[in-house]
């Protein structure tokens, strides 16, 4: 075991501080990555505030991590010394159930170790992202290609594969029009990549305070949700509406923009219930959908339609001793687009 100097949560509404943990050696499958950066996604407050149920403290957040191999263990082949690595919200699985055989790892049967708050093989809690070193099985660390920075490719390790699953699964494309709902971590990916895909993407944000943002990053069209106009005029329009909301929204009148047979699929992941009535989807055959992050592969497919595309994150790089107020202002929607950390603050 090493020690490695990191930023944790102790409590639910204690900021968090400066602390170190132990990482594990390097095993023969094991690949140890110096950390460079790590985003802060919204999972990692909803965890670090213990709003999905109770979290053990402390606990390191981040599971959007890009960095720099130092070390491989004996039977590492897929990666060498110096290679730029990145490793997103899990570090192992069962490998064996069939979701894991088809390579949906995120969908385990068994249970999936994520990378952090989870029980690891050793018994100890995994440890995330915003700390300087990470120990990781081969098996669960991508390649990050030559031509997105470091920084930028942070996010798509959560963010990015988070949005680029479904939009891929639901059919994005030419022809499709789509809406993504909220512009902040994981909307401004998703617009970035239904445009990629070919589709005609709709933002829907609170205000149009962010509509030049999301204009640029490839929408054609942005609408206020705050503007009861923008539901009468957009009912039964969308193929596909991606929801990245944090928060609990009036599903019905989301529902309501699809199109006969459209689909809603929803990535936010707030703690309160969501509820719905039927008549939304029955009657025009529409479909309410989930979907979480996504698998190993699609993730490397994912950073390789990056590589073509041109595509990173829209990223602010903050030192450590920023993360608390990083934190108050994604709650705020007053994130452009993914707060990064520059893990060489961590001291
Ligand atoms: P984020 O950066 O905070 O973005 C969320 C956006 O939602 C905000 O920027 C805001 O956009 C909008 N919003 C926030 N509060 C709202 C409210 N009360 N009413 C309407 N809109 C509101 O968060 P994120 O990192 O993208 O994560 C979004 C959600 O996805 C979180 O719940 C997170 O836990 C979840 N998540 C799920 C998965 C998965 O696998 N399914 C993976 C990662 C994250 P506007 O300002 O444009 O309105
Ligand atoms: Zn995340």
């Amino acid at each position: 075991m090493f020690t490695v100097n990191a930023y944790a949560a102790t409590s639910a509404t204690a900021p968090l501080t400066p602390t170190t943990i132990e990482r594990r050696d390097v095993g023969p499958h094991d690949v140890l990555i110096d950390i460079k950066y790590a985003g802060i996604c919204h999972s990692d407050i909803h965890h670090a505030r213990s709003e999905w149920g109770p979290t053990t403290y402390p606990v390191v957040p981040g599971h959007e991590i890009a960095g720099i191999v130092t070390q491989v263990g004996s039977e590492v082949t897929k990666y060498a010394v110096a290679d730029r690595v990145g490793v997103g919200c899990m570090v192992d699985s069962c490998r064996e159930c069939e979701p894991c055989k088809r390579g949906e790892e995120q969908y385990c049967q068994n249970g999936n170790t994520l990378t952090f708050g989870s029980l690891d093989a050793d018994g100890t809690l995994t440890q995330g992202g915003y700390s300087t070193h990470v120990v990781v099985n081969d098996d669960f660390v991508v390649r990050l290609p030559e031509g997105i920075g470091l920084d930028e490719a942070a996010p798509l390790l959560c963010a990015g594969i988070t949005t680029f699953s479904p939009l891929h699964r639901f059919g994005a494309g030419p022809g499709k029009k789509v809406a993504i709902v909220g512009l902040g971590g994981l909307g401004h990916m998703a617009v970035k990549f239904a445009h990629a895909m070919g589709a005609e993407v709709t933002v829907l944000s609170q205000s149009l305070k962010k509509m030049d943002d999301g204009l640029r990053l490839g929408a054609d069209h942005y609408h206020a949700t705050s503007d009861p106009a923008t539901f009468e005029q957009l009912a039964g329009t969308f193929d596909l509406v991606v929801n990245t909301v944090s928060a609990k929204l009036d599903l019905d009148a989301y529902l309501g923009l699809l199109a006969v047979g459209g689909t809603m699929v929803n990535v936010g992941a707030p703690a309160e219930p969501l509820s719905l009535s039927v008549f939304s989807l029955i009657m025009q055959g529409r479909t309410f959908a989930g979907s979480l992050i996504g698998g190993i592969r699609e993730t490397q497919e994912m950073l390789d339609f990056c590589a073509e595309h041109a595509i990173g994150a829209e990223v602010e790089v903050i030192s450590a001793d920023k993360i608390n107020e990083a934190y108050e202002r994604v709650l705020a929607s007053d994130v452009r687009y993914r707060f990064v950390i520059d893990t060489s603050t961590l001291g």
